[in-house]
């Protein structure tokens, strides 16, 4: 049996269990831009004053809650 120290030990447990949470959370975090990807759909940016706001309503038209104009998506094929 290999002879280690008590706190040679302790030390090796806290950087293993540091590297599996460090591991986790980098695992994690690439999950979020697909998400965010996803919600990209509801960002509107307004073409007469250049805002941009969330309209979770999917549809190829969105009214500025700005200037009160209305947008149109770009590359959205609607059916209707
Ligand atoms: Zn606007």
């Amino acid at each position: 049996m290999i002879k280690i120290e008590f706190s040679l030990a302790v030390a090796l447990y806290l950087i293993l269990t540091t590297c599996i949470i460090l591991l986790a959370l980098v695992f994690k975090n690439r999950k979020e831009p697909k998400q965010f990807s996803s919600e990209k759909n509801f960002l509107w940016q307004c073409s007469i004053c250049t805002y941009v706001y969330i309209d979770s309503r999917y549809t190829s038209m969105s009214q500025c809650p700005r200037c009160g104009s209305y947008n149109k998506k770009d590359g959205v094929v609607t059916s209707s």
